[in-house]
């Protein structure tokens, strides 16, 4: 506003003309020099000196969770011992459910609700923020082991958006589960501790690759190339002997075994802050366990008994169309809720009772989105384009898939009410897309709006969060729930 009056004055004074002339004129409509948008500050100008400190403290903790969780089966894991540390218990009673409780549900151990039971009965609708903590990787073929040369090699399947470029030699790590007939079930993890070999996809050497090097951005690697190198010192001859000799004596497991695994190829690296001023988070899995650890965390650290009861809903397998019944699209959020309310109104619960309180029920459908790339600028419209640093966006798409514009106002004054920084977000038209678990929500009746933080090189092998919007996503979310 300064700069536009200023403007204005410097306009009329470059006029000359009498003073009398300008004062039976009428004042000049203020001069559209700027929209409302490019006049907003970055959330890191926004931030007190105290608050800064609570940005870095918020965003130690989230490396430290991206460090451990680095699938929907580990982020359970380590988000259920947080849960439990910050007093839930799991859902296993009716009478476990009354004002304050704060209870768990486990969706067979690759997803989570939160749930903090409000003052108000359930029948009257949920604050509901719902994201995905499944992340794009390589998963292990059923039969995984090749030799191919001198080495031997993993078979693999990719999982999600993945640029294939970007995962020739990058050190991957192997995690996962494997369930063997007699009941056990296996965790694998190898390649994430210092001590850990890892595993890596060669590229070609330049000296060697001209028959490659036509091939297109997509292409550099095919998808049945997507295979790291898994041992090479052979046993009595045999490679694949070798790999089988070292996950027996890890884990215990014959070939077999593998059919009934559920082992991804992930990025091994560490997150980092990025940046001099480290302003920004550096890590594999921020799409999307970013949203997750905000909300999980707004759950956990929520004071006192809300009004309306609060979850936070972590889902698996988003990347692939939130399939299985571990995704969003599964009956399990339905049935938990139904089990919920059931526990308070005892033999009197019917049907009718979860489909209202679904249909009175509040959904944040968080995920990430792109930022603005400044090497890339062209593949954003910048006047609606998500910058990083500005704070969460109300993601707005047009063609039917947004928030309905009564609820979007109603989140707007959440945000301003909470003085959290926030834009929006409409992807350049035509230039790609993408989806979110809203559209389930939606199905049900439920009242639901997109939002997420922007990220930059989404969906690498080490994407880029800022940490100001992590933290004003993780104030959002908690003021969403204590309303
Ligand atoms: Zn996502």
């Amino acid at each position: 506003m300064r700069s536009i009056l200023s403007l204005s004055f410097l306009a009329v004074f470059a006029t000359g003309l009498p003073a009398r002339a300008q004062e039976v004129k009428p004042p000049a409509p203020a001069s559209p020099l700027k929209t409302v948008w490019e006049g907003k500050k970055s959330g890191w100008e926004l931030a007190t000196a105290e608050q800064r400190k609570e940005i870095f403290t918020f965003n130690d903790g989230y490396k430290a969770f991206l460090k451990t969780a680095r699938s929907a089966y580990f982020s359970t894991r380590e988000m259920t011992r947080q849960a439990k540390a910050a007093g839930f218990v799991e859902f296993t009673s009716a009478a476990q459910v009354k004002p304050g409780a704060k209870l768990l549900v486990n969706s067979r151990d690759r997803g989570l609700m939160l749930v903090v039971v409000g003052s108000e009965p359930m029948a009257s609708g949920l604050r509901v923020v719902a994201t995905h903590h499944d992340s794009s990787h390589l998963d292990l073929k059923a039969r995984p082991i090749y030799v191919a040369g001198a080495v031997a090699m993993f078979n693999t399947v990719e999982y999600g958006g993945i640029k294939h470029y970007q995962y020739a030699n990058e050190p991957m790590a192997l995690v996962g589960r494997i369930d063997t007939t007699d009941g056990k079930t296996i965790d694998v993890s190898i390649g994430l501790d210092d001590s850990d070999p890892v595993f890596v996809i060669p590229d070609n050497a330049p000296h060697s690759d001209t028959p490659l090097r036509s091939r297109t951005y997509q292409n550099v690697l095919e998808s049945e190339e997507l295979d790291p190198v898994a041992a090479s010192i052979p046993t009595d001859g045999s490679l694949v002997a070798t790999v089988m000799k070292e996950m027996t004596a890890r884990y215990g497991i014959k070939e077999e075994d593998f059919v009934s695994g559920e082992l991804h190829l992930v990025p091994a690296r560490m997150p980092a802050d990025v940046g001099i001023d480290r302003g920004l988070t550096g890590g594999y899995g921020q799409d999307d366990r970013l949203s997750s650890y905000c909300a999980a965390r707004a759950a956990l650290d929520l004071k006192g008994t809300p009004k309306k009861t609060v979850v936070a809903y972590l889902t698996n397998h988003e990347e692939a169309g939130s399939v299985n019944n571990t995704g969003a699209r599964s009956e399990f959020f339905n049935n938990s809720v139904g089990r919920l309310i059931a526990a308070q109104k005892g033999k009197d619960y019917s049907d009718l009772d979860l489909r209202l309180a679904l249909r009175a029920s509040e959904v944040i459908s968080a995920d990430t989105n792109d930022g603005i790339n400044p090497l890339f600028g062209s593949t954003s419209e910048a006047t609606n384009a998500a910058k990083m640093g500005f704070g969460p966006a109300i993601k707005r798409y047009g063609r039917g898939f947004d928030g309905n514009s009564e609820f979007i106002a109603r989140i707007r004054g959440v945000l301003d009410r909470s003085s959290i920084p926030w834009q929006t977000q409409t992807p350049k038209v035509g230039v790609g897309g993408g989806g979110t678990i809203g559209q389930f929500f939606s199905d049900w009746d439920m009242e639901v709006i997109d939002m997420g933080v922007p990220l930059l090189s989404m969906h690498s092998t080490f994407e880029i969060s800022s940490k100001v919007d992590t933290w004003n996503f993780y104030r959002f979310m908690s003021a969403f729930f204590a309303q």
